[in-house]
This record gives C-alpha cells, sequence and structure tokens, in this order.
C-alpha cells in the first residue's frame, strides 16, 4: 500500500476549487431565487444539494485528499453548503407564506352567499295512508300477508268462486299476461296466468299456508285494464281484511271496520253496510262509512253542502261480506267448523276523499310537489 501523496494539492482538484465552489453556491442562490413555488423550489434542492448535486459530489473528494489538505477544503464546503441551506430554507419560508395567503383568499368562504338548498324527499301519500291501515290492524292482533302481482288464474278467480264462464269474471277488465308461445293477443287468455285485479287471491295463499284461526291483512298493487284518467288508473292499491275463526259473524265484521273508520277518521264515524254481490262472499255486501267532515249533517241542508260526500251523507268505502263456503272448502277450511268475513277498499280512492286530492292522475305522476306536503305526516 503506497503512502499517502503529501504533495496532494485540494486546490488542483478541480471540484474543490474556491472559484468552482463559488458558481456552485451562486447556481444554487439562483436557482432557489427562481423557484416560484415550492415543487419547482423541491426541484432546485434536490439538484443542489441533493445527493447527486455538484456539491455533495465535491465533498465526497475531500475524503481522498491527504491529512493536511482535509481541514482546508472541508471548511470551503461545508461552509458554503450551510450558506446554501439557510438561503433554502429562507426561501421555503417565503413560498410557504405565500401559499398561505393564496389559500386564504382562494378558499375562503362567503357565509353570507345563499346555499343551494337540499329539499328533502317525502314518502308517497299511497304509502303512508297503506302503512298507517296496516298499523291499526297489526295493533289488534292481525299479521300483514303478502302476494305476488303476477298471479296464477286459480288464485285470482277460480279459487274465490268465479267459475271459468262465471259472469263475475268478465266484471273485471283482467291484464292476461302472454305466454311465451302464444300466436296472438286472442291466445293471451289461454296462459292461466294474470295480473292479479285484486288482493284477494292473497287471501286465498293465506288460507292455504296457514291454519285458522286467521287474522291477515294484505295490502298490494292490483291491475285492471282501465285508461289512465282523474278516477281511473291502471294500477292501483288496496288493503283487504280477512279474518277466519270459529263463531265470527256479521257483527264481528261491522264492529272492525267501525273501529278501522274511527281509528282513521275521527272517533264515532260509523259504517253502514248495504246488500250487494260478490262470488267470494255470501252475504256480500257494500260498505259505507258515515261522512267525517259534516258526519251527516249536510243532508237535507241546502244552506251548508257538503263537499266530501256531496251532502249524502255517507262515502262509498269498499266491498265486504262473510266469506263464502265454497271459497273456504276450495282453501281446504271446513266451513261448518269455522266462518270468516272479508272486506277491501282502493287506497286511492280514499286518498281523494280524506286530503281532498280531485285527480287520481297525481298520485301516479311522481311530481315532487304533490308529494312534499304529505311529508309532514308521521
Ligand atoms: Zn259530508
Amino acid at each position: 500500500m503506497s503512502a499517502p501523496n503529501k504533495s496532494y494539492d485540494p486546490v488542483e482538484v478541480e471540484a474543490l476549487k474556491p472559484e468552482e465552489i463559488a458558481r456552485m453556491r451562486d447556481e444554487a442562490l439562483a436557482a432557489f431565487a427562481a423557484a416560484g413555488d415550492l415543487a419547482a423550489l423541491h426541484e432546485a434542492k434536490i439538484a443542489h444539494i441533493g445527493d447527486r448535486s455538484p456539491l455533495a459530489l465535491a465533498n465526497r473528494e475531500i475524503g481522498a485528499l491527504p491529512p493536511h489538505a482535509k481541514a482546508d477544503a472541508g471548511k470551503r464546503v461545508g461552509g458554503t453548503r450551510a450558506e446554501v441551506g439557510r438561503a433554502l430554507a429562507t426561501r421555503q419560508e417565503e413560498l410557504e407564506a405565500e401559499r398561505d395567503a393564496r389559500v386564504l383568499v382562494e378558499e375562503a368562504v362567503d357565509v353570507t352567499l345563499p346555499g343551494d338548498r337540499i329539499t328533502p324527499g317525502a314518502r308517497h301519500p299511497l304509502t303512508t295512508l297503506s302503512e298507517r291501515i296496516e298499523d291499526i290492524f297489526v295493533a289488534m292482533g292481525y299479521e300483514v300477508a303478502e302476494g305476488p302481482e303476477v298471479e296464477a288464474e286459480w288464485f285470482n278467480f277460480d279459487a274465490l268462486n268465479f267459475t271459468p264462464d262465471h259472469p263475475a269474471r268478465a266484471m273485471q277488465d283482467t291484464f292476461f299476461v302472454r305466454s311465451a308461445g302464444a300466436a296472438d293477443a286472442a291466445a293471451e287468455g289461454e296462459s292461466g296466468v294474470v295480473l292479479r285485479t285484486h288482493t284477494s287471491p292473497v287471501q286465498v295463499r293465506s288460507m292455504l299456508d296457514r291454519e285458522p284461526p286467521i287474522y291477515v291483512v294484505c295490502p298490494g298493487r292490483v291491475y285492471r285494464t282501465d285508461e289512465l284518467d282523474a278516477t281511473h288508473t291502471p294500477v292501483f292499491h288496496q288493503v283487504e281484511l280477512l279474518a277466519i275463526d270459529e263463531g265470527l259473524t256479521m257483527a264481528d265484521l261491522k264492529g272492525t271496520m267501525d273501529h278501522m273508520v274511527s281509528a282513521l277518521f275521527g272517533e264515532g264515524v260509523s259504517t253502514r253496510v248495504r246488500p250487494n254481490y260478490f262470488p267470494f262472499t255470501e252475504p256480500s255486501a257494500e260498505m259505507d262509512m258515515q261522512c267525517y267532515v259534516c258526519r251527516g249533517a249536510s243532508v237535507g241542508d241546502p244552506d251548508h253542502p257538503c263537499r266530501t260526500c256531496s251532502s249524502e251523507g255517507w262515502i262509498e268505502l269498499g266491498g265486504c261480506g262473510m266469506v263464502n263456503p265454497r271459497v273456504l272448502i276450495a282453501c281446504g277450511i271446513d266451513p261448518e267448523k269455522y266462518s270468516g268475513f272479508a272486506f277491501g277498499f282502493g287506497i286511492e280512492r280514499m286518498l281523494m276523499f280524506r286530503h281532498n286530492v280531485e285527480d287520481m292522475r297525481d298520485m301516479v305522476e311522481g311530481d315532487v310537489r304533490f308529494t312534499r306536503p304529505f311529508g309532514m305526516e308521521i
């Protein structure tokens, strides 16, 4: 191993010459001053004091110098690096201050400006009214039952005592679901599948699924081939009630209806029944409720007409009756042991007279201006 070269002069090493070190310093200071933002300053920092910068490389050269030359070169390079480091820190502070000032201006929030108001939605009143009715019956021990909207004809008609040629079947204008192989519209009726025309098939399913006593409330969407106008819609909602137990009579039906209308329209509002015909009930009746606005006071009083009941004192609500024994038999229930009552009504119609909605189309068009006022209902 050879001895260090005593005559080695650091000034002779190109990178360590004072003018070379001064040039590196000047370039670094100029680059820091020229950096317009923190990103540019970061670039300049890497270029001028990073591991591969000229100053760092010069610093490494010192290690190769003989001991007597190290002090002088180390002092010169070290002092320059410290000076460059201070210049960098100063410029860093300046640019950070500039950035903070800019952010304060750019991100200032004017709390006096009007905000973008997000209008809250509201549940559709058909939903809230239907749930309110369900709640009345759930409180009495009824169970909510639901079923398919695309229904077998047997559930929709046959089990409910509509025989294939029964005129009542034609009373309901039905959407038949065309089977895949059906050649034309005329063959639609052969599929045996319909869009349910009432929620009554849910009653059939409930009787087949459960053992008596059965107490169910069946809300749901139903379909008939009506044109959409102020008082008709091809898709509407029903709620039906079914009670099957030993010894049930029309008195139980009447008491249940009275309770429902009192809960919905006010204490003391009563109901009445008028004879009617449905294939699935026997006897069958039309049920009316007392007008909850005038309570009958407008009848025969032309000075105080009632808009809600057209001064008739009663409002038609829906159909009801004792479950036809033939339906009980079709659903596997012994009519000798059990009897039952059922009633059903349309939610759209009830919403119309309960809230003075004059046009049924408002309920289906999805305009939030219609639903929003109902949003207050709890
Ligand atoms: Zn009235």
